[in-house]
């Protein structure tokens, strides 16, 4: 029996906290910073959702920002000629999943007045 592979896409749209930082941006948290960098102070960022991590690097004088990188948990960036879906197909998703647990929810509590 074959196993369907999914799309990077569609895996992203299985997982709630991406879907909730794709459609509501990051949950920032600073993080200790482990690796100075030599160009400036650094702020590290972590998601709290999704472990997205944000590594800024600031001029020591100006506290202008000199560079920027973002390390993403699997699956989470698409590149090259994955499907990107808009914001507004996001908000749809965790609509859906919203509703999805719900509807879980009430059957649960429904099997429980049942017994
Ligand atoms: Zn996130």
């Amino acid at each position: 029996m074959g196993t369907v592979k999914l799309t990077t896409t569609e895996r992203l749209l299985q997982r709630e906290e991406y879907v909730r930082c794709r459609t509501l941006l990051h949950a920032w948290d600073d993080i200790p910073v482990t690796e100075p960098h030599a160009d400036g102070p650094s702020m590290w960022l972590r998601c709290v959702r999704c472990t997205t991590q944000r590594h800024d690097v600031f001029d020591a004088y100006t506290g202008e920002l000199l560079h920027r990188i973002y390390l993403y948990p699997d699956d989470y960036s698409l590149a090259g000629d994955e499907y990107v879906p808009t914001r507004a197909e996001f908000r749809l998703r965790l609509f859906d999943l919203a509703q999805t647990l719900h509807d879980r929810r009430q059957r649960r509590n429904g099997g429980k007045l049942a017994s």
